[in-house]
């Protein structure tokens, strides 16, 4: 069953006189528990996607069907609560809080929560258990971004959302982080969605949107993605 629908999507934005369609006309579905990349250059509309799965950002029009729910409808305090239990988001970036020990950045997202899960626990299962008491900047890239999804991972949402979760890594880093979230989608059941401009990714995918130019050009589903080595 699709976990997610988005209906005739458009997103607009009117600078001046011109208008920019960032998002024109998307549609797709994507099922529950499985890997999603959404595939395109720079500039194609990605991230708005995003952002609007995320309750970041609304359409200009459209529907945005989440377990059967139109986030699109959601009004500010909805969106509030949507973002914070349903949904967990990895960021290019990690945005981990730089004065916070690890085990403190996962603990201050688990409680806001309801269903959070044990903060070391998640921690050890990502790789992690002799880094409780560092720093971000104790850490490598590749383990900041291990914290980060622990940290997505601790709020225990249905959705995780990836903005290009391997671009600040070197390419074996890289593979180890396309690992965890292939293993957080497979093993823990989680809707993941991968957005990237790179098309190697794209191969571990269980379905592929390519969006270029604010449209979806393609949806490829791969009968058997290739395993992250
Ligand atoms: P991608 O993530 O694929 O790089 P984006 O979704 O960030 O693409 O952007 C798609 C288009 O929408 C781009 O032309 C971008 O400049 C434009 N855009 C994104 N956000 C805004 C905004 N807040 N105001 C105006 N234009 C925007
Ligand atoms: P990368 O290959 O990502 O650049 P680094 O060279 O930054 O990795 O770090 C290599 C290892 O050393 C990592 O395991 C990291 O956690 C550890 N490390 C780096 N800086 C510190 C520090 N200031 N304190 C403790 N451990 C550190």
């Amino acid at each position: 069953m699709a976990y997610i629908e988005l209906k005739h999507e458009f997103k607009k934005y009117q600078m001046g006189d011109t208008e920019i369609v960032a998002n024109n006309d998307i549609s797709f579905q994507i099922n529950e528990g499985s890997l999603t990349v959404i595939l395109g250059p720079s500039g194609a509309g990605k991230s708005t996607v995003l952002n609007i799965l995320g309750g970041m950002d609304s359409p200009t029009s459209g529907e945005i069907l989440v377990d059967g729910t139109d986030i699109a409808q959601f009004n500010n305090k909805q969106l509030t609560k949507y973002r914070r239990d349903d949904v967990g988001f990895v960021f290019q970036f990690y945005n981990l809080i730089p004065n916070l020990s690890t085990l403190e950045n996962i603990e201050l997202a688990t409680s806001i929560v309801k269903n959070g899960l044990d903060p070391a626990q998640v921690l050890r299962e990502v790789g992690l258990s002799n880094r409780l008491d560092n720093f971000p900047s104790q850490l490598s890239g590749g383990e900041q971004q291990r914290v980060a999804i622990a940290r997505a991972l601790a709020k225990n949402p249905k959705l995780l959302l990836c903005d290009e979760p391997t671009g600040a890594l070197d390419y074996t880093t890289g593979k180890q982080i396309l690992s965890l979230l292939s293993d957080a989608s497979k093993t823990f059941h989680k809707t993941v969605i991968i957005i990237t401009h790179n098309s190697e990714i794209a191969k571990m995918a269980d379905r592929v949107i390519h969006i270029n130019d604010a449209k979806v050009r393609s949806v490829t589903d791969n009968p058997s993605p290739i395993p992250i080595a």
